[in-house]
């Protein structure tokens, strides 16, 4: 307990009077001095007590001192603190260095600080400067003795440390930490380390500097110390982690952390004995949600569905964003297939209930790919790149899938990948062309238009077929270029034809993949005008399935190209989802009924037939496609079907050969 001389009244300090040093009692409160002996007085240069009363310590005093001065005072009350430090009195102005020690002292009520003068300090101005330095600096200064229990602290010191009677193992959260810098002063006689510390402000990131010395004033071996508080830095660069490390937008882990935790995750399974399944999801229309409602109702897809996922998976797997609407999990557990499988499932049922998306309901669905680990491949490259190989092929499957990786995908993937490079470097040398298969009129038999049906002059294949390039095109999103190539051709020819006296039509086909890309109609239009063609004698056939989707952009490229004057044909007739209803709801011209349903002819009509009496009553022309035989010429001539294409006239020509046909 700190002396307490008497509760509330004056104490007796006579006995003080005795001292031949110098001794005062200072009123922290008041900042004035209360008591002082009378070596004291003559310290100070008062003539009396009375004197010394008088002088308001507080009204020169800088807020350092002011503060540290009430930390004195919590310390005195808390820990019975007394210390030593060199202090400068300015007696009636002039500067005086003395060696002070301080204690707490209770005097009517109130904690007050008892000053024992141990001398003035003989010190030459350079010391003297020094230990003003040490007073009023903000790094943290401290000395310890060979036991680890402190000698001195500077008051930056004494003003953080929680306890001041704690050594300095003591102070550090880690004790480990403590064996770190032990060792290096051991070693080198110096260490250096950033550490939790224990401070009055809690715990704190403190860079420590320690090194052996010598106590100057006792001679023993001591250590000496100096402390930074660098815990904004810390947390700035924990931040600086954590955002490297995860996604903004969802709080998941992102790439970056996925490829060195994952690696981790999946070396440990591996030492363990223990099965691994890497699960690889993709959203199935989010480009399309994107697209037409916009970014920011995309994030928030993004958000929900990053929710659906850590709801189900919880605490047992892992799980992170790639990027976009790619999200990995990682499981290890000893039936991990089985586990990957049903996760799959249950990531595929939450991610397709319904969204609520700006008052729209928006469904999308979940495509799944899956690596186990069955091969013991644990490189977290490798086994991403299966699970993404798989997550392709649910895709390719029809999406809404699930999937687990086998090695025939990787080849498929090199065989796709090298193709498509060949593809890049044919579509530069100009390999691909349009050959023309004629569209003839049923009646007559007279040859009115032709198809333009694309073929690449592969330098050493040979003549390719669309099948065994086009779905290529389409992922890799060549088929822009291809189907913009075609056309050139099909317009720079037709425009040749026309000049030359051939009344004819030419059908060009267009991939759904770019049908609303922004620069189609301009594109096309430019094409006409390089070539001279009209835009009239061209009818552009899209599939079926574009018309599905029944979104505005279709509607909207569909009226363009309709008023721009191409004539738009429905290709494939009758193969798709056959809604009949929605043909009405567009600009559409023709129709090509399937040569599925003309190859059962005249056995087989019911749909040909169907298709045949629809086509009329929505006042729109019909093409059949794929007429081998005469007998289904026949059919379609009863039926007063007004155009066919097909072997039984000729295949697709390249143009030398469909001239001669002409003649
Ligand atoms: P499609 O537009 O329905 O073209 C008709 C296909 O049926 C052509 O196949 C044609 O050669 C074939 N065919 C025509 N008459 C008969 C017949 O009597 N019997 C049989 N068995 N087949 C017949 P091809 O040339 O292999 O084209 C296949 C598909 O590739 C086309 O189907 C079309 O969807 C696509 N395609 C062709 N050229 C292009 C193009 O320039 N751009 C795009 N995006 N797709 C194209
Ligand atoms: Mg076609
Ligand atoms: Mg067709």
């Amino acid at each position: 307990m700190p002396r307490s001389v008497s509760a509330t009244a004056e104490p007796d300090f006579s006995l003080l009077e005795r001292l031949s040093h110098a001794v005062w009692v200072f009123d922290i409160d008041a900042g004035r001095v209360r008591w002082a002996n009378r070596e004291a007085l003559l310290l100070w240069r008062a003539e009396s007590l009375e004197d010394l009363r008088q002088r308001d310590m507080a009204t020169d005093m800088s807020e350092s001192v002011a503060r540290r001065l009430r930390q004195y005072q919590a310390d005195f009350e808390r820990y019975d603190s007394r210390f030593s430090e060199s202090w400068t009195l300015y007696p009636q102005g002039s500067p005086r260095t003395m060696l002070v020690e301080f204690s707490g002292i209770r005097v009517a009520g109130r904690m007050m600080m008892l000053c024992e003068c141990q001398g003035q300090l003989q010190l030459d101005a350079d010391t003297l400067m020094r230990a003003e330095g040490l007073l009023h600096t903000s790094a943290m200064i401290s000395m310890y003795g060979e036991d680890g229990m402190p000698l001195y602290r500077n008051p930056a010191a004494r003003e953080k440390v929680l306890d001041p009677s704690a050594g300095w193992r003591e102070r550090l959260l880690d004790p480990q930490d403590a064996a770190r810098l032990e060792a290096q002063l051991d070693q080198d006689g110096q260490g250096r380390l950033v550490a939790r510390v224990l401070t009055r402000k809690g715990e704190r990131w403190h860079e420590l500097a320690a090194r052996r010395c010598r106590d100057a004033v006792s001679g023993k071996s001591s250590l000496l110390f100096s402390e930074m508080d660098i815990s904004e830095l810390k947390e700035a660069e924990a931040r600086a982690h954590y955002l490297a490390n995860h996604d903004t937008l969802t709080g998941l882990p992102n790439r970056h952390y996925v490829m060195q935790a994952f690696q981790a995750l999946l070396t440990r399974a591996a030492a363990q004995g223990l099965p691994t399944a890497l699960l690889f999801v993709d959203l199935d229309r989010f480009k399309y949600v994107n697209d037409s409602l916009g970014h920011s109702f995309g994030d928030q897809l993004l958000v929900q569905m990053s929710e659906r996922l850590k709801g189900l998976v919880g605490a047992r797997a892992h799980l992170a964003r790639l990027g976009g609407d790619e999200f990995l999990l990682l499981l290890a557990e000893d039936e991990a297939e089985s586990a990957a499988r049903a996760l799959a499932l249950a990531i595929r049922e939450a991610v397709a209930r319904p969204v609520r998306l700006g008052g729209m309901e928006v469904q999308v669905t979940a495509s799944v790919g899956i690596s186990l680990g069955r091969d013991g491949e644990q490189d977290i490259q490798t086994r991403m790149r299966h699970a993404d190989l798989a997550m392709y092929a649910a895709k390719d499957a029809g999406r809404d899938d699930v999937m687990c990786y086998t090695p025939e995908m990787g080849e498929r993937a090199r065989a796709r990948l090298s193709l498509e490079n060949e593809i890049r470097r044919g579509l530069e040398n100009g390999e691909f062309l349009p050959y023309y298969q004629p569209q003839v009129d049923c009646g007559s038999g007279r040859i009115v238009g032709a198809e333009a049906l694309v073929r690449w002059q592969h330098p050493e294949r040979g003549l390719l077929l669309p099948g065994a390039f086009i779905s290529v095109c389409e992922e890799s999103g060549l088929i822009r270029e291809l189907d913009l190539r075609i056309f050139r051709e099909a317009a720079h020819q037709l425009a040749d034809w026309r000049a030359r006296g051939w009344a004819l039509t030419v059908s060009v086909n267009l991939s759904a993949r770019q049908f609303t890309h922004p620069s189609l109609l301009p594109d096309l239009c430019e094409i006409l005008r390089q070539t001279g063609c009209k835009a009239d004698w061209i009818e552009l056939e899209i599939t079926e399935s574009l018309l599905l989707g029944r979104d505005q952009a279709t509607l909207q490229t569909l009226t363009a190209l309709r008023e721009a004057g191409f004539a738009i044909a429905i290709d494939d007739f009758g193969t798709g989802y056959s809604n009949l209803g929605y043909l009405q709801q567009y600009p559409l011209t023709t129709l090509k009924i399937d040569r599925s349903f003309i190859s059962r002819l005249p056995e087989d009509a019911a749909i040909a037939e169907l298709v045949i009496t629809l086509c009329r009553l929505l006042k729109l022309s019909i093409v059949a496609e794929g007429v081998e035989r005469q007998a289904q010429l026949d059919w379609l001539r009863g039926m007063q079907c007004e155009q066919y294409q097909g072997f039984l006239c000729s295949p697709a020509l390249p143009v030398k050969h469909f001239e001669e046909l002409l003649d």
